[in-house]
């Protein structure tokens, strides 16, 4: 992972401030309740001592709540140099409006441990994750019904793995110890699907923006994925899902930039085959599938979709006019600022929001703590159940028809849905109708004029009425 490329402490929070300020407008709630749901709840910031050889480093991380107005809350975890208290804040903001936006009951919530996970050793990563738990668990931010952290940028299942053992050891009682953290290895909680569902949600959207032939049609476009052509930053958890499913699904990946250099290719890039050879050489430079190319350079690229899905501020003013796209697809969490997306509108670019279509990690995550508190898997009852029923209808049919079903009709209907179905089924209906719900906000309400102000006042709507039904705020 690189350390961000163009640092903007105290800038970040201020972003999505001026972004809530400008859906606010548009919302019929009191100055008092706005207050209260845009300022940050609760932070801790914290310094531990982690004993690396003969001396000690000095930790220095952050938790960060924004909103206790549904809990959990619920948020990942980032381990990079440039971890900040702006930063955490602001990714909690943002983590909020993406779960109302996806009907997920949880208030937002961030974490950032300011290591370079490059430049740390496993077993330090191990002693600096699970201290950073109990630090945690001392100031009562984390547990299945308080604080729910998860994966972000620099970290994985691997990391949510020893959270998970770190809170379990310190409640040896606790029957839902595991509902502690979401992103966890199948084998110790998690669920089937976690790990790409961020870049899945991304597809998702993506192809249910691309299936709406009247906005394609504005965008110069015919409808649908196949065959558009996009560009993606950033290959770790979900610039490789993203680009993994798109590619599945018809779209040509014409570029990939990584920190230290990017691969072009107009006839397209398999992402499969890049990420074998990523494994092999620890670099995406270098494939024999594409040319090496300049990491920023490859964002300017004409193409359809452009995909940022490493960090924030990445479009920003200074290369904002030699961005050459129809649609931004925010994978990354604020890889636009303002200032850039002023340009980018006026340009008639469309921007897909981070706060949406990101959110499925945060849909799945919901999933995986949905199975932690009851204790099965999904699909576990009613798998068997529905094979059978199916087996049934299809001999019924076969009766009445007096024909036989091939095997390869049999073999799509009598197949009851397993775990992973289930969370893809679940994630696949999230996306789409949080699309639809955005998007009938852009274009019912008058002076709304991009998807981000539109998915904004949907979030603020439904916390400004969680609040009302707590009779918070009559
Ligand atoms: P990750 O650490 O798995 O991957 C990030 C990748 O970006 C790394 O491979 C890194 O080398 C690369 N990168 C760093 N600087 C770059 C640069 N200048 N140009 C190109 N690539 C660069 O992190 P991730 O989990 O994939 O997260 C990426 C983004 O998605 C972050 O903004 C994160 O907050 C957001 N996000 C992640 C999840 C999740 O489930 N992991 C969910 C929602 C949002």
């Amino acid at each position: 992972m690189s350390d961000i490329t163009e640092k903007r402490e105290g800038e970040f929070f201020d972003d999505v401030l001026k972004y809530f300020n400008r859906a606010a407008k548009f919302v019929n709630v009191s100055e008092g309740l706005l207050e209260q749901i845009k300022y940050c709840n609760s932070v801790y910031r914290m310094k531990f001592p982690v004993k690396v050889g003969n001396d000690y480093m000095v930790i220095e991380a952050y938790r960060a709540e924004h909103s206790h107005h549904k809990l959990p809350t619920k948020g990942g975890i980032r381990f990079s140099t440039a971890v900040n208290q702006d930063e955490v804040m602001a990714l909690a903001a943002l983590m909020t409006y993406k779960c109302a936006i996806v009907d997920v009951p949880f208030g937002g919530a961030k974490g950032g441990i300011k290591i370079s996970p490059r430049k740390t050793t496993p077993e330090e990563m191990e002693r600096i994750t699970r201290r950073y738990t109990s630090e945690l668990i001392k100031k009562n931010f984390i547990g299945p019904g308080i604080d729910v952290p998860a994966p972000d940028y620099g970290s994985g299942e691997r990391e949510m793995a020893w959270i998970a053992d770190t809170y379990a050891t310190f409640f040896p009682n606790e029957l839902n110890a595991l509902a502690c953290v979401t992103g966890k290895p199948v084998g110790q909680g998690g669920i089937r699907g976690r790990r790409e569902a961020t870049g899945l949600g991304v597809y998702f959207g993506i192809r249910e923006a691309l299936n709406v032939a009247e906005d394609c049609a504005k965008w110069g476009m015919t409808p649908g994925i196949a065959g558009k052509t996009f560009i993606i930053q950033g290959f770790g958890n979900v610039g490789f899902h993203s680009a993994k499913f798109i590619y599945e699904g018809g779209g040509k990946i014409i570029a990939i930039a990584e920190w230290n250099g990017a691969v072009y290719n107009p006839n397209g890039i398999d992402p499969m085959a890049l990420e074998a050879h990523h494994q092999k050489t620890g670099s995406i430079t270098n494939f024999s599938g594409g040319e090496n190319y300049d990491k920023y350079g490859a964002l300017e690229i004409a193409c359809d979709v452009l995909v940022p899905a490493a960090l924030e501020n990445q479009i920003n003013k200074d290369n904002v006019a030699r961005i050459n796209c129809k649609i931004i697809a925010e994978a990354a969490n604020g890889p636009v600022t303002p200032e850039a997306e002023e340009v980018l509108i006026a340009k008639g670019v469309y921007i897909i929001p981070d706060i949406y279509l990101n959110a499925g990690g945060v849909t799945v995550s919901y999933f995986e703590w949905l199975k932690n508190l009851s204790h099965v898997r999904f699909g576990r009852l009613g798998k068997r159940y529905e094979e059978s029923a199916a087996k049934n209808m299809i001999s019924v049919v076969e009766n009445m028809t007096g024909k036989a079903a091939s095997d390869i009709q049999k073999s799509l209907i009598e197949r009851g849905a397993d775990e992973k179905d289930l969370v893809y089924s679940g994630l696949e209906e999230t996306m789409i109708s949080a699309y639809h719900d955005i998007r009938s906000e852009l274009i019912t309400t008058e002076g709304i004029n991009d998807l981000r102000t539109a998915a904004f006042v949907v979030a603020i709507k439904k916390i400004a009425q969680s609040y009302n039904t707590l009779g918070v705020f009559p």
